[in-house]
Formats: C-alpha cells, sequence, structure tokens
C-alpha cells in the first residue's frame, strides 16, 4: 500500500486482479458490470488530457482497491461521475446497482459541485466540517478523496490558474480531511501534489535541498542501517527497515510557520521498522536502544496508549554516529496499515462480517473500532467529542445568496438563519428561498444548501414564531419584540399604580407640577412620562418611590447627593442584610418592610428562601460604578503555626481590604477556624483577596459565611 504510482495504462483486467485478491467472486462480477455501464455512459467524452474519459474512473476505483475498500464504494467510485456529467440518473444507478451505490454516487456528485473560493482560514475550516457534514456515508468523502488524488496526479493538463485553485483547495480542504481520517498515505500525496502545484519554485528549491542533504548523509545512514539490520538478525528479530522520506509540505510549512532554517528542520534521521507482532516491537525496542543511546525523555509508547485517530507505534530518538539524532518508529504490519490507510484500514477489518447499509452504522463502527484501540488511553471521551464536530456534528452549514458560509445548529430553520443573518433581516421576514425555491420561514435546513431571506416592509414577528425557532438569538429577539407590542398595555398598568402609590399620599396625578415630574425624568434619566409609566408597568421601577419622589422634591434635594447603589430604588431608605452580607456582584433582591425600608439580601439568603413568593421580595439590581465598602465574612482554616494570622491579615490589608472584625473558633491541635469581617468594594476585590489569602500555604481552606 503506502505508495500509490501506477503504471502507464490501468486496465479492468488489472482492478480485478486486485480485487480479486479480497472480494467474493460476485461483487467482482457486479464491480466489472458498473466498469461497462460506466464506459458506455462516458462514450466519447475525453479528458483534458486527451484520454477517453472512463480512464479517470478506473483509476479512482484502483486507488480504492489498493486500500481494500468494499465492493459498493468501488462500484461508486467507478461511476462516480456518471450523475454528472452523463444523461444517467440516481435512479437507474439504484435500479441497476442498487441504493447504496446510487447514493454514494450522489454524496460524490454534491461534494463535486461545491466551489471553494474564499482566501479565509476560517471559510476553510467551515468547509471541511460541511463536507463531511455532508457525507452521512463516509465512504463518500473516501471516494470523493481518491477522486481528487487522481485529479491531482493528472493536474498538468490544466491552464495554471485553475491549477492553482484546485491545489489550494486541495491542500487547505481535502488534505487535512486525510489527515483527521488517519490517512496518511493518501494525504502524503495530496500534500506534495498540491505543494507542487501551488508553489512550482519553492517545491523545486526544497527538493533539491533535500536531495543535497540526503547526498551528503548517504554513507552514514547506510552505516546506520546496516547496523540496525546486523543487530536485529543476530536477535533473530525479522523486521522491515527502511529510511523515512520527509514530506516536503511539512518541511516547508514548518520551516514557513516556525520560521526555521532548512537545516532546524531537517536535522534528523527517520527509520521505520515493521515487524510480525507487539511482543517483537518491544524486543526491538531493546535492540535499537543497546546499540545508540536514547536521548533521554523522548521515548513515547503509542501501542500502550495510541493517539486519538488510532495510530500505534514506539518512537524513539537515539544518538547515532557523530551525535546525529536518529528518530526511529517501531510497529506491527497492522498498525502500519491502520497508519497509513487510517479509517479506511478499519474498513477492511469489517468487511468480513454481515454489515448493515446504513450509513450511520458504518460511521459508528468506525467510531467503535477506534474505541477499541482507545479503550486503555482514558482520553476517549476527548476523541468523542472532537469526532462528534466533524464527523456526526451538531451543525449544519449553508450559504448565503454570496456565497459565504454560515454555520446554525442541526434542526435550524429559515427563520433561524434569517436571524443568524441580522436582527432586522429576521424581524421583517416572511419567506426563505432555499436553493431559489420559496419555502415557508420554518423549513428546516440542510447542509450545503443555498438560502435567501425574503423581507417584506410591514412584517413582524409573530409568537407563532417561537414554536419553530430554535436558535437563542432568534427567540430572544422575537421574545424582545413581542414584548416591545405589549408597551402600550405596560404603560395603561404603570400610570395605573403611579396613581394609587400618590393617592396613598391624596394627590392626583394631574396636580404634580409639570416641573417636578420633568426632574424626576432628567434625575432618572428617562425620555418622558410614557417611559416612567412603562417602567413602572414593567416592575422595573417601584411605585411608591416615585410618588414619594414627585412629592418631596422640594423638600429632600439631599437625596441626589447619595450615591444610588441599588437601581431603581433612588431615594428609598435601603438597608444590607446582616443574614446574607451582600457586597456588589451578588446576586441580589430587595425586601420590602415597614419602617425599615428596603432590606438588600442575596438571592440565595435562607431567609430570602422562607418568603417565598412574596410579592414583598422585589427584583434589584446593582448600580454600575458603586463607590463605598461593604462587610463581608470570611473563614479561614488555618494549619497552627507561628505567625500565620500575622501573615492573613498581612495579606488581607495588601489587597487593601479592611479588617473590622476578628473571631476564632474550633480550635483543635492541627489547625484553627479564624473568621474575619472584612470590608470590600465588590465581587471582584473580594476574589483579589481569596486569591492572596490562598497563596498562604498554611491556609486549608477558605469559605465566604452568610452570616
Ligand atoms: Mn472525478
Amino acid at each position: 500500500m503506502g505508495n500509490f504510482s501506477q503504471p502507464e495504462r490501468f486496465l479492468v483486467s488489472d482492478l480485478c486482479s486486485i480485487l480479486e485478491t479480497y472480494l467474493e467472486p460476485e461483487e467482482v462480477q457486479k464491480i466489472y458490470r458498473a466498469y461497462l455501464f460506466g464506459a458506455e455512459a462516458h462514450e466519447g467524452q475525453k479528458r483534458i488530457s486527451g484520454e477517453a474519459y472512463i480512464f479517470h474512473p478506473l483509476a479512482v476505483a484502483r486507488i480504492l482497491a489498493d486500500m481494500h475498500m468494499d465492493a459498493d464504494s468501488i462500484t461508486a467510485a467507478l461511476l462516480h461521475d456518471v450523475i454528472e456529467d452523463t444523461s444517467v440518473t440516481q435512479e437507474t444507478l439504484a435500479k441497476q446497482f442498487g441504493e447504496d451505490v446510487a447514493l454514494l454516487v450522489d454524496g460524490v456528485s454534491k461534494l463535486t459541485n461545491l466551489k471553494f473560493d474564499s482566501k479565509e482560514e476560517a471559510q476553510a475550516a467551515n468547509f471541511r466540517k460541511m463536507l463531511l457534514a455532508m457525507a452521512r456515508d463516509l465512504r463518500v468523502i473516501l471516494v470523493k478523496l481518491a477522486d481528487r488524488l487522481h485529479n491531482m496526479r493528472t493536474l498538468s493538463a490544466l491552464r495554471p490558474d485553475k491549477k492553482r485553485r484546485i491545489a489550494r483547495e486541495t491542500l487547505e480542504i481535502y488534505a487535512p480531511i486525510a489527515q483527521r481520517l488517519g490517512m496518511r498515505a493518501i494525504r502524503r500525496e495530496l500534500e506534495q501534489l498540491g505543494f507542487e502545484a501551488m508553489y512550482p519554485i519553492r517545491y523545486q528549491v526544497l527538493q533539491a535541498a533535500v536531495k543535497r542533504k540526503k547526498g551528503q548523509r548517504r554513507e552514514l545512514m547506510n552505516k546506520v542501517e546496516v547496523a540496525f539490520v546486523k543487530r536485529l538478525e543476530e536477535l533473530h528479530i525479522s523486521a522491515r527497515v527502511h529510511g523515512r522520506e520527509k514530506n516536503l509540505w511539512s518541511i516547508y510549512r514548518k520551516m514557513r510557520d516556525k520560521r526555521l532554517s532548512f537545516n532546524e528542520v531537517y536535522d534528523v534521521f527517520a527509520i521505520r521498522m515493521v515487524v510480525a507482532d507487539i511482543d517483537t516491537c518491544y524486543r526491538a525496542l531493546g535492540a535499537v536502544h543497546t546499540l545508540y543511546k536514547p536521548v533521554p525523555g523522548r521515548f513515547k509508547d503509542y501501542i500502550a496508549i495510541p493517539k486519538a485517530n488510532g495510530y500505534q507505534s514506539l518512537h524513539t530518538i537515539l544518538f547515532g554516529p557523530h551525535g546525529v539524532p536518529i528518530e526511529v518508529q517501531i510497529r506491527t504490519e497492522a498498525m502500519d496499515r491502520v497508519a497509513e490507510a487510517g479509517i479506511a484500514a478499519h474498513w477492511h477489518y469489517k468487511s468480513g462480517d454481515e454489515y448493515s447499509s446504513a450509513a450511520q452504522q458504518r460511521a459508528h463502527q468506525w467510531a467503535r473500532s477506534i474505541m477499541d484501540l482507545q479503550r486503555n488511553s482514558g482520553n476517549a471521551l476527548e476523541f468523542l467529542e472532537s469526532v462528534k464536530v466533524d464527523l456526526f456534528p451538531d451543525e449544519v452549514y449553508v450559504f448565503t445568496p454570496k456565497g459565504e458560509i454560515m454555520a446554525l445548529p442541526r434542526g435550524a430553520t429559515g427563520l433561524d438563519f434569517a436571524y443568524a443573518v441580522h436582527t432586522d433581516i429576521g424581524n421583517s421576514c416572511v419567506a426563505i428561498k432555499i436553493d431559489r425555491q420559496l419555502s415557508p420561514l420554518s423549513t428546516p435546513l440542510q447542509s450545503g444548501q443555498t438560502v435567501e431571506v425574503i423581507t417584506a416592509p410591514n412584517a413582524a414577528p409573530r409568537s407563532v414564531w417561537l414554536n419553530y425557532a430554535m436558535t437563542a438569538k432568534a427567540r430572544h429577539n422575537i421574545r424582545h419584540y413581542l414584548k416591545t407590542i405589549k408597551e402600550h398595555e405596560a404603560i395603561d398598568q404603570g400610570r395605573l399604580l403611579l396613581q394609587k402609590a400618590l393617592g396613598e399620599e391624596d394627590v392626583r396625578l394631574d396636580e404634580v407640577a409639570p416641573e417636578r415630574m420633568q426632574a424626576l425624568l432628567d434625575r432618572w434619566q428617562l425620555t418622558d412620562r410614557d417611559a416612567l409609566y412603562r417602567e413602572i408597568g414593567l416592575g422595573e421601577r417601584i411605585a411608591s418611590i416615585a410618588a414619594r419622589e414627585l412629592l418631596e422634591l422640594d423638600q429632600d434635594t439631599a437625596a441626589g447627593d447619595r450615591p444610588f447603589v441599588i437601581h431603581g430604588v433612588e431615594g428609598m431608605v435601603l438597608n444590607f442584610a446582616k443574614c446574607c452580607s451582600p457586597i456588589p456582584g451578588d446576586p441580589i433582591v430587595g425586601v420590602m418592610s415597614p419602617g425599615k425600608g428596603m432590606v438588600i439580601h442575596r438571592t440565595d439568603c435562607s431567609n430570602v428562601r422562607r418568603m417565598g413568593g412574596s410579592d414583598r421580595v422585589i427584583a434589584v439590581e446593582w448600580a454600575e460604578d458603586i463607590e463605598g465598602e461593604f462587610p463581608v465574612n470570611i473563614r479561614v482554616l488555618t494549619a497552627n503555626q507561628r505567625g500565620v494570622l500575622a501573615q492573613i491579615a498581612a495579606a488581607i490589608s495588601q489587597q487593601r481590604g479592611d479588617i473590622t472584625n476578628v473571631t476564632f473558633s474550633e480550635r483543635d491541635t492541627m489547625s484553627t477556624n479564624v473568621n474575619f469581617t472584612v470590608n470590600v468594594r465588590n465581587r471582584k476585590h473580594l476574589a483579589e483577596i481569596l486569591r492572596q489569602l490562598r497563596s498562604i500555604p498554611e491556609v486549608l481552606k477558605l469559605t465566604r459565611l452568610m452570616g
């Protein structure tokens, strides 16, 4: 496997002889029939190179046959361009070769139609995800990768600009997908060909440099290889030993991204040993470690702890002759196959048992087989998390009419899309066009669709929309809108409440002097009376406070000088509850109590919870930019050690906390509880103090106390 180079002309008979080594005769028969069908459908079509078109699908099928892919994938490879380029329909394929093959070919055609145009990195990442999302059957991706690989091999026939576009797409989209699926051999070749087509001159320079370097070191290299082989023979270990070629694209990328010179990147020999079984891997490791000294700390056992994509190998670095470092990888044949073919290797394993054609099940099968490899490694969850993102995405990817990709959660509708584009678009949309077809706003979107929003000037959100908006943004905006249309109701309600509050003082609303009203509006930064009524109506301000302000403004202007600690209760007597000592930043509620004004508690205070849904409990919030200090109680459990109390006190005052009280409790021989009351500005200030305290080794535990 490993190398996909092929002879001048590859014939269907050659394909069949590869297939006969691992498929049933009837399967090979069916594939041969697909070849004849494809050849007839593409009859008369030529590739740009001039050769008959069918040689392209044949070459794609060969790449997959070399990976021992299943019969449906090979069949689909032979037919992968017929829906796109000939008059054959998906229905015909289904009738002739089964639903699975038809779906695979349809999937490949859809991916072929996607064009990647943006230069942006983020777009590339989304595009990769979209490809994976659209291909619910992973075999679609494998056929597509093989298709792309053959197109890259035959790229020289194309115009330079087209060549570069395809090369860039290959480097940014397809090679990373091959990597994600663990398909090293394909990834390596895609990168090599992509690099060559994209940057021909840099490619040549780098290639020449590598060649020179290899020439310089050939003698040394041979010596090392011979030494390895000899030592292994002495120990009766049979192994394939070969030098490893570094990929030019990865050398280039390392030089570019890490700003390294060629010599800094290309500074090690790499040797791979492939042996029969796991046991022999460790024996071979012992053999090389006795031959050359290993570099300490560089040995990695990916056999016991496989990488996330199932990769297994022993890695070590040795001090070679003249101190030249030698990188050695040791693995079994099976591990080598997984390392080169990735997901495709897993397919091969499963090809024996009866398997269901459902796409999902295949993907799960793969995930499960990887999970088996992962079982002992402890990071299976993390791995599945990343697989989920890429292979079972919770997102759909759709295009705007301008070709930008938008990611939405799975199940998102046209309405969600409209709000994702812009709130105003969402608020005024009436319908959507999906791939130019007019559709209702409630239509769920699928990856790859192009979505356009139809708006109308007088359109407005309706409450029924909440039934099919699923993104937080859409739901929030719809609710917000619905709330504002109820505004006039809130205004009526607020006016009534204020009237009632004034009535208790025997004043009617229309008796309030306009100047007083204006002064209050100015103070509370409200635009007009309606705004005041609305805030009262919505429960954001309290009618009795507004009433008192309106009546007392003349006498008690001093109220204006006090810092407003709590938003909306200006002018009211405020107390901070001793039971829970709230400080700015804590979630709080206000409790109206006769003769005491409003008492501020923390939301989680047990006294408040006991009051349940009492209408004396009012939602309040801290004003911004509060000045002042608020007491808070901290319990510190410390080890009994001389001087520790002084350290704690110093730490608190270093953070500008003001200690107002200290008590001791629960002493034992080992530790002491110390309760501090400290004045702090807000939660952030408290956090700074706690952080400082935590840095003292003798401090065992810190608790903020309720009372
Ligand atoms: Mn093709």
